[in-house]
């Protein structure tokens, strides 16, 4: 019997069937739980958290580094797997398995310094800060990174001793029950952790269930505003990473060559689907005409094909669906004022293909302008000046990444600290997220960070504890 079977059958189950994205083909396809078989998931993971919650930060350092090691011994499986369900090429798979497995180690080897009882000198008695588990947190993870959305929460949520259920995209199956199998074989309790393929409609439910303790999301605005809306109506603790419009400041001191390459490599991270991927290069004039003529050049570079060759520099998207989303936002915005440089048409073969494409004179009313493009596509904006593009850069509902480019480091500096409305800024280099460094969004892309020591202590009681020897009693004041 898999672990799989195990919850107890309490109705006929949906199948949920994968398709290959290259290809158009059906993959495989498994049985959906319901409700019932995800509130006892539920009751046995809070059940298996009273005692993961006392185990010392060593035992479970071990486990969680464990899992690191099978995720590099696996990688080229996992790689595979995100290639078939999703359309990942292969080199991008390794990567991100390998960043998992870093994530994991790093949390191993810090969970317990971010989470160090914190002494308070409050003039006199003692006082503490301590961080204790909040219990089982529901993760509710969107297919562009498979496997890093789920480590990026799981490595330290479990290191603060949380229990977990993981719900993910319904396309990648396959790579939310290999996750389970990771962690299982690394020795994290069998309920502690468990993935259901539960459709996202029953999402609610759970967060309402009682031994659902925390929720958190990674996925677009619409179900962010709906994942908000259940875990406030019960107040519930609730982290949202959602989606990104990151804006590409290129100021007329920049090397243009290298602004290019920057640009057009910060766009095309994984064929374009990230959150963080560069997605508005917001230009100043006396610079536009080189700047298009270079990024034209260096987007022309990601020629699509086949994902499971190495070397491939663009796959297929994620879905046909997909597809037809970015192609949509691309004609629509041609057809209101925008230039197509270079892509812009469907490949007429199967399977869910996009060129990497390029639109300039881009301005307000378009979509390339005014929403999330997750796809190969490029949107210049024109700025008059550094004020001027600050400016469009801040007009966006999103704000999750952004950078600089600029020769001047200092001004760069200041920008990318003071100016930009966004959770993450970066001069001269893409955006990206690291272990280390706190990561997240403010307006319409989230709230809550991952990551470092603020990801870790997101899903912990931070907790005030005051001490003070009975004789003293007679002189505590009542507040
Ligand atoms: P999505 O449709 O929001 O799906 C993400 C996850 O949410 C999936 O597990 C999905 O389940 C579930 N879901 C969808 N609607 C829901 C609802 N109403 N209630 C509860 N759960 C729901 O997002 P996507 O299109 O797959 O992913 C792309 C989006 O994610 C982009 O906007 C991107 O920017 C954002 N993203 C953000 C980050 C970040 O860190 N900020 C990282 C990656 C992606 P089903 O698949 O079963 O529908």
């Amino acid at each position: 019997m898999t672990d799989q079977d195990e919850l107890t059958r309490t109705a006929a189950r949906e199948r949920i069937q994968t398709v290959n994205p290259a290809s158009g083909e059906p993959g495989k396809d498994y049985d959906e739980h319901n409700i019932d078989e995800a509130r006892e998931a539920a009751a046995r993971s809070q059940e298996a958290f009273k005692s993961w919650r006392r185990t010392s930060f060593g035992d479970r350092a071990a486990v969680i580094r464990k899992a690191g090691a099978i995720l590099r011994e696996r990688t080229d499986e996992f790689a595979r797997l995100m290639t078939e369900e999703m359309g990942k090429t292969v080199d991008d798979g390794r990567s991100e398995v390998e960043k998992c497995a870093f994530q994991c180690d790093w949390f191993a080897d810090h969970a317990e310094g971010y989470l160090a009882r914190q002494p308070v000198d409050i003039g006199g008695p003692e006082a503490f800060v301590i961080f204790n588990p909040l219990g089982v947190v529901l993760a509710v993870m969107p297919w562009n990174f498979p496997f890093w959305q789920v480590f990026r929460f799981a490595a330290p949520a479990l290191m603060a001793g949380n229990g977990a259920l993981l719900k993910h995209a319904s396309n990648v199956p396959g790579c939310a029950l290999a996750i389970e199998d990771v962690l299982h074989q690394a020795g994290v309790p069998h309920d502690l952790f468990r993935t259901l393929l539960l459709p996202s409609s029953e999402v609610k439910a759970l967060i309402e269930d009682d031994n659902v303790a925390a929720v958190t999301l990674t996925g677009s605005v619409a179900a962010g505003r709906s994942v908000a809306g259940a875990a406030g109506g019960v107040l519930k603790k609730c982290v949202l990473e959602l989606g990104g419009s990151d804006p590409y400041v290129v100021l007329d001191d920049a090397d243009i060559e290298t602004a290019a390459k920057i640009t057009a490599a910060a766009r095309m991270v994984n064929g374009g689907q990230s959150c963080i991927a560069g997605k508005r290069f917001i230009v100043v004039r006396k610079i536009l005409e080189q700047f298009e003529n270079a990024v034209v050049n260096e987007m022309r570079t990601y020629e699509m094909g086949d994902p499971r060759r190495e070397g491939t520099r663009l796959g297929p998207m994620q879905s046909v669906h997909a597809r037809d989303e970015i192609h949509r936002q691309v004609t629509e915005s041609v057809r209101k004022g925008a230039r197509l440089l270079l892509g812009g048409h469907v490949p007429d073969r199967p399977g869910a293909w996009y060129p990497a494409t390029v639109l300039t004179n881009v301005h307000a009313g378009q979509p390339a302008h005014d929403e999330e493009v997750f796809g190969p596509v490029a949107a210049i904006i024109a700025a008059e000046d550094e004020t001027d593009a600050v400016r469009i850069a801040n007009a966006s509902e999103y704000g999750l990444g952004s950078g600089v480019l600029t020769g001047d480091l200092d001004r760069g500096r200041r920008i990318a600290a003071e100016e930009l409305e966004a959770g993450m800024s970066f001069v001269n280099e893409n955006v990206r997220s690291d272990p280390r460094m706190p990561f997240g969004g403010v307006k319409h892309s989230g709230y809550g960070r991952e990551c470092s020591e603020y990801g870790i202590r997101e899903f912990t009681n931070i907790k005030s504890v005051h001490v003070k020897p009975l004789e003293h009693a007679a002189g505590n004041r009542i507040e």
